[in-house]
């Protein structure tokens, strides 16, 4: 065979992704599988969403956008950023990418190389190490303990500093854990930050309007306006809106790493698909009241969950108070054997073992970087919710 690149090596396909597909083939053979993995919104998308992108196709909007986002849509990332965020981005420090996936991998590649250090507050979502090593840099885990529900600690965050480091990357709400970042929290950081300016932050607020309990969103460059020249703000509209499959991300940032971002992008994918920024239009500028409405939903789930999971003796759950995940500790069931004779010596035995004998899927906290753990997402029925949670007990509570 020919042969394929190094910078390949040690990049996987993502365990969530690899859960997602064992669960699928296990449904294909008639298998009934109660689905917890997957982390996207079981909402549809908004119908006028959908109406705005069938206006736009059936209207000729179909020709190649600029490369960096249709006018319209930047304007409406514009505007978002000011109502949202209190941010002002001119329209050249604005990015439109095929989800907040390709922007992470735009600044990834576009200021990376080897010997840089990517500072992950952990556990993280996996993406951002693979990215980071695909573009040649290398992964600085900064624990984040369940007994400090999940935060970053300033301290540790300072002491992870190194003259290698590129990039800090900041993602509350988070995935995997939901945790939250607390104003306070987040000027303890832009202080520490403020001491390095030779380092770059990401922070991805894609989880920004799923937050309960009055919880209040802050991103950083608008706790510490000094920092915006170094920040980069990530968000899209696959979580809020419902609309994973339309692959639309943005970001604003400073007008020269746009640019690299941009020059990166160009030669991997161009514009993005005209109809779906058409419907980002539409989602950005339209009705916003819905998303209270949903986050109301999403919290009684997490109660929910919650509520059932701390009642499994063995497991301990917190109350995260955004994204729509929760990342139960599973310490009191290592070194145990299960009804079908499988040991679980780690989160993965653990993960394993409850898909095939309760038919369950989640992920392994070593997926995360963060173990012994697993994640549950919430975004799906009460019912689903209420099943798997009954067949997580049932196989804990048969561990001997
Ligand atoms: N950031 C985080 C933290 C995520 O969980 C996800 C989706 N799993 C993304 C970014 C990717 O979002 P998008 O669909 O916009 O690429």
């Amino acid at each position: 065979m020919p042969g394929f690149a190094d910078r390949l090596n040690g990049i996987a396909i993502s365990a969530s992704a690899a859960m997602t597909d064992k669960a699928s083939a296990l449904k294909a053979q008639g298998v009934k599988i109660v689905s917890l993995s997957s982390g996207e919104p079981d909402f549809p998308t908004p119908g006028h969403v959908v109406e705005a992108a069938i206006v736009a196709a059936r209207g000729g909007d179909t020709k190649y956008p600029p490369q960096d986002g249709k006018p319209a849509l930047k304007k409406a990332v514009q505007n978002k950023f000011l109502r949202d965020n209190n941010l002002r981005y001119e329209l050249d420090e604005i990015l439109i990418a095929n989800g907040a996936k390709q922007i992470i991998y735009n600044a990834m590649m576009a200021t990376c190389n080897p010997g840089d250090e990517v500072v992950l507050p952990t556990p993280y979502w996996i993406s951002y190490a693979d990215i980071a090593r695909l573009g040649g840099a290398r992964i600085v885990q900064v624990p984040c303990p369940a007994g400090n529900d999940f935060r970053l600690s300033a301290s540790d965050l300072e002491a992870a500093i190194t003259p290698k480091t590129k990039w800090l990357v900041l993602n509350f709400p988070n995935n995997p854990t939901g945790a939250c970042c607390p104003r306070q929290d987040l000027e303890d950081i832009a202080a520490v930050m403020m001491k390095h300016p030779h380092v770059w932050i990401l922070t991805d607020d894609i989880y920004e309007h799923l937050i309960y309990d009055e919880f209040e969103f802050r991103t950083l460059a608008e706790i510490e306006p000094r920092l915006k020249d170094r920040v980069l703000t990530v968000n899209g509209v696959s979580k809020a809106y419902a609309m994973t499959g339309w692959r639309v991300g943005f970001c604003g940032g400073p007008r020269d790493l746009i640019a690299a971002m941009n020059n990166m992008q160009g030669q991997a994918t161009s514009g993005i698909n005209t109809i779906a920024q058409a419907a980002a239009i539409a989602a950005l500028e339209g009705p916003q009241d819905y998303l209270k409405d949903r986050a109301r939903e999403y919290q009684a789930r997490r109660d929910l969950v919650v509520g059932l999971l701390n009642a499994i003796p063995g497991l301990r759950c917190h109350t995260p108070q955004g994204a729509f995940y929760v990342y139960p500790e599973i310490g009191a069931c290592l070194g145990k054997t299960t009804k079908g004779g499988r040991r679980i010596e780690t989160d993965t035995d653990f993960v394993m073992a409850l898909l095939e004998e309760q038919q369950v899927a989640t992920v392994q906290g070593a997926a995360y970087g963060m173990s012994p753990f697993f994640r549950i997402s919430y975004a799906t029925d009460t019912d689903t919710l209420r099943e798997g949670c009954r067949r997580i007990a049932e196989f804990v509570s048969s561990l001997t």
